[in-house]
């Protein structure tokens, strides 16, 4: 198998250091090794998640559970051009299958989750997170062609938004609790959103910008706050703004008239670095920047409504920074999660009301390699849409 990878060594030079790599990142969980007997020869299904700088793996079996939650984190160094990050991907997946006891030869489909645009199906637009060079670059049949090569065997491939992904790894979670459509938001730097239809396959739009919901129009007449600006451009107060770190800035600058001798106003950190501050204070108990977050709440709260009225899902899933259990505690999640509930739920129909579940995201950092993996799953079995 390493043999394969060789030969596009020689052919490109990049792969010396790439091949030697360790994983640079673990945290908890350990593999899950019950594989014997036929679990030996079983399909599983690979998904990976691909960033700027690192890459993480993982792969689900022929029934949708998760091989393993251990997460390993490797680099992708996306400046070394797209040769280096396909290798990069392939070691990947060579040490995730060897960590967990797994073959090639059992790679049944893939699927890779990364960050649009996309300008057709599996091809790159420009994007902010990777080099101008890779504009256009058909990942999908090089990513397809070379797992090909390196399981010896044909392998489908599917190419999809991350977030979206991520949405797919979280609903096949819960949707093993109750089956049902899902709609998940994840509010961190960008307002993430995805939504995920019963069979678990994500809506990706005919242009492969579907849900890009952050970008919709804040309800500003209920909000109480001025026209915020968008990286986006759009005029019309977009609920990123309102609801994620891209417009707390701002947002700290309204609160602040609320909050004159609050240290946060004599501060000299900058705009930003204030705004970053804020999470940490929230968990101490700030009045400032626990009343910041449940009006970031509220609105997101609206925000489903308003996507509840387009959607009808039977779960919320709510995601992204502030719901990280590493970073917040039980207390806080629970009065962000019960504000952005109690704001949305008057809102739905009374049928709504009665089925639909809240719940917070708890796949953590491996949500985009599971769905990844996910689609792979139920692109192979048939149930693309
Ligand atoms: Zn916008």
């Amino acid at each position: 198998m390493r043999g394969i990878v060789k030969v596009v060594e020689k052919a490109t030079g990049f792969f010396n250091n790439l091949l030697d790599n360790q994983p640079i990142f673990r945290l908890d969980g350990a593999p899950d090794i019950r594989q014997t007997g036929s679990m030996k020869t079983a399909r599983i299904f690979l998904g990976t998640d691909s960033g700027a700088t690192t890459s993480k793996v993982a792969a689900v079996r022929e029934d949708g559970s998760v091989v393993s939650t251990r997460l390993l984190q490797y680099p992708t160094d996306a400046h070394q051009g797209s040769a280096a990050i396909i290798a990069a991907w392939l070691r990947s997946a060579d040490q995730y299958l060897a960590a967990n006891q797994l073959r090639w030869d059992q790679v049944a489909g893939a699927a890779l989750a990364i960050p649009g645009p996309f300008l057709s199906a599996g091809v790159l637009g420009l994007t902010a997170n990777l080099p101008a060079s890779l504009d256009g670059w058909d990942v999908g049949h090089d990513y397809a062609a070379a797992l090909s090569a390196k399981a010896g065997h044909p392998v489908s491939l599917t190419v999809g938004n991350d977030g979206n992904y991520g949405g797919v790894g979280e609903a096949s979670a819960v949707q093993k609790l109750a089956p049902g459509a899902v709609l998940m938001l994840a509010p961190g730097s960008g307002l993430g959103a995805a939504f995920i239809d019963s069979q678990g396959l994500p809506l990706d739009g005919d242009t492969f910008t579907a849900m890009e919901a952050g970008h919709m129009p804040a309800p500003l007449q209920l909000l109480g706050m001025p026209i915020f600006s968008c990286g986006c451009g759009r005029p019309w107060g977009c609920v990123e703004a309102y609801t994620t770190i891209s417009g707390l800035p701002q947002l700290l600058r309204e609160f602040l008239k609320q909050y004159p001798s609050h240290p946060l106003t004599a501060s000299s950190l900058g705009e930003k670095e204030k705004a970053l501050s804020l999470r940490g204070l929230a968990q101490k108990g700030d009045p400032l920047a626990l009343a910041i977050f449940d009006f970031q709440a509220k609105t997101l709260g609206y925000h489903v409504a308003s996507l509840v009225q387009a959607f009808d899902p039977t779960w919320i899933i709510i995601g992204g920074g502030l719901m990280d259990i590493e970073s917040t505690t039980p207390e806080f999640r629970e009065r962000y999660l019960g504000i952005v509930r109690d704001t949305a739920l008057p809102l739905f129909w009374p049928g709504q009301r009665a089925r639909v579940r809240f719940q917070a995201a708890n796949l953590g950092e491996l949500s985009q390699a599971i769905g990844a993996a996910q689609v792979a799953r139920l692109t192979a079995q048939g149930s693309k849409r």
